[in-house]
């Protein structure tokens, strides 16, 4: 089976019937159904509806927060607008715009998964300075890292393992995906299409 294009996984886009087409045929050949859940091939399927939602809890402010945030074939701006104060620098409180691409791959991310939980946001936007500070303590935070430009998020679920959440974003295929197993957490951005390990 040759390696799907970027075009070819572009599952959440109900308009693309060659995508979606080329996505559940490399579901019948069975890397998403080795994953283990037998909900896997419902939940590609329900991935071309005309709404997107989500549900989210912040690991450290303990909020939680459940919307839709697209809508007939647009985001909604309000909602994008309470996703990024929630998903804001919860050291010093500062606001970033969230990428809404980031969103879609969570989006996305939940339908393979096949579960309604939500995600546990780890960390979302950091400031300058909060990256800074990060850097100073771990090496496995980047200098110019997207989580400062609000296109990063580092993510785990209860019950899920955390490689169990990386083969479905191996699959969604869009951006970058760390696996950090010791943390149990899993990075996503938007930037370019690359994997790690730490
Ligand atoms: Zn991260």
């Amino acid at each position: 089976m040759n390696s799907p294009t970027l075009e070819e996984t572009a599952v959440a886009d109900g308009t693309n019937k060659v995508s979606r087409r080329r996505f559940l045929k490399r579901l019948a050949c069975g890397s998403l159904l080795a994953m283990g859940s037998p909900n896997i091939v419902q939940a590609a399927f329900s991935g071309f509806t005309a709404h997107k939602n989500l549900s989210l809890a912040h690991h450290h402010t303990g909020e939680n927060l459940t919307l839709t945030y697209y809508e007939q074939g647009r985001y909604i701006h309000g909602a994008l607008d309470e996703i990024s104060y929630f998903m804001r620098d919860y050291h010093n409180g500062a606001v970033h715009s969230i990428d809404p691409a980031l969103l879609d791959q969570l989006y996305d991310v939940k339908l393979l998964l096949g579960v309604n939980k939500p995600f546990h946001i780890v960390s979302a936007y950091r400031s300058p300075e909060t990256n800074a500070s990060l850097r100073r303590h771990s090496r496995g935070v980047a200098r110019q890292s997207l989580h400062m430009e609000g296109r990063a998020v580092d993510i785990r679920m209860e019950g899920m393992s955390a490689n169990t959440i990386r083969k479905a974003a191996l699959m969604v295929q869009n951006g970058g995906i760390g696996f950090y197993p010791q943390s149990n957490f899993v990075h996503l951005d938007t930037g370019e299409l690359r994997t790690w390990h730490r």
